[in-house]
């Protein structure tokens, strides 16, 4: 007995019976059946039931009498099976022909009843039969469609050909599987003409089993599994049976897989990293190209090294990486040093990560040679250290420089005012002695700011058209002096094809010279010095000159000449001590070689010396109001000018040099001091001047915090005022620091006193 429940809740039967008696018999036998919930769909004619079939409704099973309106005998089962192989269909026969029966089923019936010779009982059977029939196929079909799986049979003698749904599907042609028949097969051109192929590869084995790509009609491809057999049915005919499972996603992932292989792959290769794959002992397992470089050794060696682990070093460093790999899983830019096969020492980060498959426990890791990087780092650091000690340097140059000028300032100031009172001959000559020692001094503190300004390139050399002919006249002029109080001679010699106008820096070229011919003059006690200009040689608009200074002095000794040129290299000379710093000639070198120059010395001890440079200047055409120079004539005020001057100076002893030199030089001067920037803003909230001389370095508030209060907030009588700098630093004036700051001009201090005479009537002349 089944259940109920295990039956589909409507269970409709399609009876294709045109005798009415028939098909009443059939409704009253299935009544009395224990097939609850069986309605019967009857249909008249095979059109009718063909039509009630295609709509699709869902019968369990189909009762077919094979004499029709419109069809009649085997034909009738013949064509519904056509259009229907799958269908549950139950043939009923007339008593005479029960061989017509088991033919039915031979074709494909499910089973047959003879009419009149059923009862209720049998009907339900065969139809319970045919519904659990249903359910199986239905199932199977499920499970073939999951699977991709379809299979089909064949038999050549018939033409007949039956296959699952999810056959056509695989070949793309479900609408077109009633069409198909075994001549169409035969043929080749058929939708599923692989077929073809495969029963002929089976005819020789007798079975064959391949994968292959068939055609869809779309033109689509599908990639296939197939299996296909032949045996022989019971009357010796050939049965081809075959199933087909589509692998087309299979193998697009596959392809895929490989596809992504093929890329790692190029990675893998072409990576500058060294990228491999190693066990836990040490033995590489894969490696690129980049680990033979980075490790040095060939492949082969590599692959022969049992334990690349020796290769790092420190080994504790290696430990640890290992420990932190396993504790961690994994390991990102881990510092460590390998060994290179050349001994040389590769600075590396390691980015690692453990691997465990089923047959590997290892890491696969990322080595970067970061050796170039890091010595670059380094390098930068070094010289990020040596800017700044630069830089420091500079500054304790400065801050020195100005903290030694200050106090000379006072010295020198103090010494030019003595020496304009009466003094006793010898007071007169103590007091010249303190100024000429004060102005050495001075002398020494100028050298040492400017070899650390021109150590650290901070020279700009000009280039401006001058007078050679004219700068060497000037220097012999001024060096014949200090020569005529030696027993020296100093002689000139240009010779005729040096240009006379050339373009250039004059002012470093007349620096070179001073100090070459001052120490041929110094070094030299009886004799000459020479000085000689000579033409090396032309390149197109300009001229290569050589410049040398030749003396008859004490000379230099040979392992000493390439010192000289250093800074503070001086040599001791046993019998005299000769004034210097050791600066000047290291000056000399920096500024020529700065140009592009060479410059260099030869000497015989106790002969002389011959010191030479070259140097190349652009020809110039002449100069401007070139020849006989209009000298603008100095102007000075008079000795009774009045005027009303502020000092603002916080150094007591120069203010008094200051007001001294000012007061003798301009009896009627009416001079105001103040002690800093604050000062003097309160004296101008109530007072106006005509010129302000303020000092740059104060206490309270500086001088350039006052000047630019005065320019910014003062009424236009006081913020238009001439102020000049007196300062001690050098740099205010040489690098126009005065400028940046709304100063007119500067004074250096220690000054000289015509100088600020100078300086003070060129701008209050203008007022
Ligand atoms: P300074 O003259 O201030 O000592 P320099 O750098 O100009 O410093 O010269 C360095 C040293 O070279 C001098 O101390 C001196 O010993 C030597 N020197 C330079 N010029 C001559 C010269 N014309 N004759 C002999 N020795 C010289």
């Amino acid at each position: 007995m089944v259940s109920n429940s295990t039956l589909v809740s409507t269970n409709k039967v399609l009876l294709v019976e045109d005798n009415p008696g028939d098909a009443r018999l059939v409704e009253i036998y299935l009544m009395e059946s224990d097939l609850q919930n069986c309605e019967v769909v009857n249909k008249i004619t095979l059109a009718d039931a063909i039509v009630a079939l295609e709509t699709g409704e869902e019968f369990a099973a189909i009762l077919l009498d094979l004499t029709l309106p419109d069809s009649r005998g085997f034909e009738t089962l013949e064509r519904l099976l056509a259009k229907f192989p799958q269908k549950n269909i139950i043939v009923l026969t007339g008593f005479s022909d029960k061989e017509m029966g088991l033919r039915a089923v031979k074709a494909g019936a499910q089973d047959f009843l003879v009419k009149g010779a059923f009862d209720s009982e049998q009907l339900s059977k065969s139809l319970r039969f045919s519904i659990e029939r249903t359910k199986v196929l239905k199932r199977l079909e499920e499970t073939q469609r999951l699977a991709s799986i379809g299979n089909w049979e064949y038999f050549p003698e018939t033409g007949d050909f039956t296959a699952t749904d999810e056959f056509f599907r695989i070949f793309g042609n479900t609408d077109e599987r009633h069409q198909i028949d075994g001549e169409k097969l035969e043929e080749g051109d058929c939708p599923l003409k692989a077929l073809k192929d495969i029963h002929d590869a089976v005819g020789i084995t007798g079975s064959v089993k391949q994968d292959m790509k068939i055609r869809q009609k779309t033109g689509a491809y599908r990639f296939v599994s197939v299996k296909c057999n032949v045996r022989q049915d019971e009357n010796n005919n050939l049965v081809y049976q075959g199933i087909i499972q589509d692998i087309t996603d299979r193998k697009h992932s596959e392809q895929e897989a490989v596809k992504s292989q093929e890329r790692y792959q190029v990675v893998f290769t072409q990576s500058k990293d060294a990228l491999f794959i190693c066990t836990f002992d040490g033995k590489f397992i894969d490696f690129n190209q980049a680990t033979v470089d980075v490790f040095g050794y060939t492949r082969e060696e590599l692959e022969e090294i049992k334990d690349t682990h020796k290769l790092y070093y420190p080994q504790e460093r290696k430990n640890e990486f290992l420990l932190k790999l396993k504790a961690q899983k994994a390991v990102k830019d881990f510092e460590i040093s390998i060994a290179h096969k050349s001994g040389e020492a590769r600075e590396c980060m390691m980015t690692a990560s453990i691997t465990v498959t089923d047959d590997f426990v290892g890491y696969n890791c990322i080595l970067r040679d970061v050796t170039e990087l890091r010595q670059a780092e380094r390098m930068r650091k070094a010289r990020d250290l040596a800017q700044q000690s630069a830089h420091m340097k500079e500054q304790f140059l400065a801050s020195i420089s100005h903290e030694m000028r200050t106090p000379m300032n006072a010295i020198l100031g103090m010494s030019n005012i003595l020496m304009q009172m009466n003094l006793a001959p010898e007071q007169q000559s103590l007091v010249q002695n303190i100024k000429n020692s004060s102005e050495i001094l001075l002398g020494v503190v100028s050298d040492i700011l400017e070899i650390s300004s021109i150590q650290n390139g901070k020279v700009v050399f000009e280039n401006l058209p001058f007078d050679l002919t004219e700068l060497l006249n000037n220097l012999t002029n001024v060096m014949q002096y200090k020569a005529q109080e030696k027993d020296v001679y100093l002689q000139i010699n240009i010779a005729p094809d040096v240009p006379r106008f050339i373009s250039g820096d004059k002012l470093r070229l007349n620096q070179v010279l001073y100090n070459l011919v001052g120490n041929a003059i110094k070094f030299t006690d009886h004799g000459h010095v020479k000085i000689f200009i000579e033409k090396l040689y032309d390149i197109g608009a300009s001229v290569q000159l050589k410049f040398n200074v030749e003396d008859t002095g004490i000379g230099i000794s040979e392992d000493k000449i390439e010192a000289i040129f250093e800074t503070f290299t001086r040599i001791l000379r046993k019998d005299r001590v000769y004034e210097g710093t050791g600066l000047g000639l290291s000056i000399c070198k920096n500024l020529v070689e700065q140009q592009g120059g060479k410059i260099g010395a030869s000497s015989v001890e106790g002969q002389g010396s011959k010191f030479f440079f070259d140097l190349i200047f652009e020809m110039a055409d002449g100069i401007e109001g070139s020849g006989k120079q209009p000298q603008e004539p100095v102007f000075e005020l008079p000795a009774d000018a009045k005027f009303r001057l502020l000092l603002v100076e916080d150094h007591k002893m120069n203010q008094l040099v200051a007001r001294k030199t000012l007061e003798r030089k301009w009896a009627n001067i009416d001079l105001t001091i103040a002690d800093d920037g604050q000062a003097a803003l309160d004296l101008l909230k109530e007072n106006t001047y005509d010129i302000v001389l303020m000092d740059i370095q104060m206490p309270v508030m500086d001088g350039y915090e006052a000047t630019k209060i005065i320019r910014e907030t003062f009424p236009p009588d006081r913020a238009n005022m001439i102020i000049l700098a007196m300062t001690a630093h050098a740099h205010v004036a040489k690098d126009g620091k005065y400028k940046e700051y709304g100063m007119d001009d500067f004074v250096l201090k220690p000054f000289e006193p015509d100088d600020l005479f100078q300086k003070i009537s060129k701008y209050v002349k203008h007022l």
